[in-house]
């Protein structure tokens, strides 16, 4: 498959409708020529031309044939789930976890790398390149299978540009990885924050699919805030909408990592819940190390203190799920992450929380989907799915 020609940012009308095909396809499972035609709304010869090119690109296959009154029964197609691929990539301080997804959002292989990607530096762009040409070479596929890379990194990401801003967690600022590595590996580059990479896949394969708006929020070791509006990717003007851990929840309150003050980040993610417990502990003069998300997750049911803090940490992520609920009137919320975790003695108070103080009734039938979490997969197949979505098909619906 030769991708450029596809995948090039130089949107002709023509290219637009192979986008808008492939989209078709991908939405129906299966569908017939006949159907595409007016579905899109283009000329039975234009749907021929075009889905032959589609199919020459390995990117789709004839599967079977459709019911027909009479005549000939016309060919079903479908994507072709094992000739071309994403790579997604999920990049921590520590740790790199690298997969190849197929066209249906599917994990095909993954490779998980110890590396210390602390610093912002060559040596940095050529351990993630060597840990892509290693998982590409474990997997007989070759370059030319690849549509791109997408990276998923925690922090401030300006994804046009492919620049990770800020990530505190990576200690990366203004650095260049999206065209560093794409220089490296002669690859199509993408990066994205670690939350809009998860809403990606939950947009165009996940719980987000039947919805045209709607925000996927992931609670962990931060706080993030994935937006799809009209069916689309909002991510602001430069990139750095959706800061949802960086809103102020108490003011003046405990000193965030960006360096603001009292950021909801710091009473709903991990640190911030254990440092609740912790104040609670020795408020109550328990005066004992500081103790470990496990042991406050693990705590049992009658445990006074551990119930404390997940319920003043559950509250506090409710009335900022207000928060966004008044800003955005969503459809749905997924929320996902390691988070998931807290249990209900975190999520009862946040649900009751975000009825209570949603504007009017905003959010008396608002679906709450509590995704379960994959671990690294989630990040990766996510990253994946931002190649998928921005370099193969045209905006989902
Ligand atoms: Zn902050």
């Amino acid at each position: 498959m030769q991708p450029d020609t596809i995948l090039t940012a130089n949107k002709s009308l023509r290219d637009n409708n192979l986008h808008r095909l492939l989209n078709l396809i991908r939405l129906n499972g299966e569908i017939s020529r006949p159907t595409l035609s007016t579905a899109s709304g283009l000329s039975p010869a234009t749907v021929l031309a075009l889905t032959n090119k589609l199919s020459e690109r390995g990117l789709i296959i004839e599967k079977g044939t459709a019911n027909a009154l009479r005549g000939r029964r016309p060919a079903l197609l479908a994507l072709n789930p094992a000739d071309s691929y994403a790579i997604g990539l999920m990049i921590r301080e520590y740790e790199t976890v690298g997969s190849i997804i197929n066209l249906h959002g599917s994990i095909i292989a993954s490779l998980h790398w110890n590396l210390n990607l602390a610093e912002q530096s060559e040596h940095t762009i050529v351990c993630i390149g060597k840990l892509v040409e290693e998982l590409i070479s474990q997997n007989q596929v070759t370059c030319e299978n690849i549509i791109g890379i997408g990276c998923a990194v925690s922090g401030y990401v300006d994804s046009q540009n492919g620049i990770c801003v800020d990530s505190w967690q990576l200690g990366w600022h203004n650095f260049a990885l999206g065209p560093l590595l794409s220089e490296y590996l002669h690859m199509p580059v993408l990066v994205s924050s670690n939350v809009s990479c998860i809403s990606c896949y939950e947009n165009l394969f996940g719980r987000g699919q039947t919805y045209q708006n709607f925000l996927t929020v992931a609670l962990g070791r931060g706080l993030g805030l994935g937006i799809v509006l009209n069916g689309e990717m909002y991510s602001g003007s430069t990139g750095g909408a959706g800061e949802f851990g960086h809103t102020v929840a108490v003011v003046d309150g405990r000193r965030c990592e960006c360096g603001n003050r009292g950021c909801l980040e710091e009473y709903v993610a991990h640190r911030g819940i254990i440092a609740t417990y912790s104040e609670l502990l020795q408020a109550g003069g328990f005066s004992q190390s500081e103790p470990t998300l496990e042991q406050l997750l693990q705590s049992p049911p009658d445990d006074q203190m551990a119930s404390l803090a997940l319920r003043k940490a559950g509250r506090l992520f409710g009335a900022g799920l207000a928060n966004i609920v008044n800003l955005f009137n969503p459809e749905c919320i997924i929320i996902t992450g390691e988070g998931i975790e807290y249990g209900e003695r975190f999520f009862d108070p946040t649900l009751q929380m975000l009825q209570e103080q949603a504007f009017s009734r905003l959010a008396s039938s608002l679906p709450i989907i509590l995704e379960p979490w994959s671990g690294y997969e989630s990040w990766t197949r996510g990253a994946g799915a931002l190649v998928l979505s921005q370099l193969l098909f045209t905006p989902a619906k």
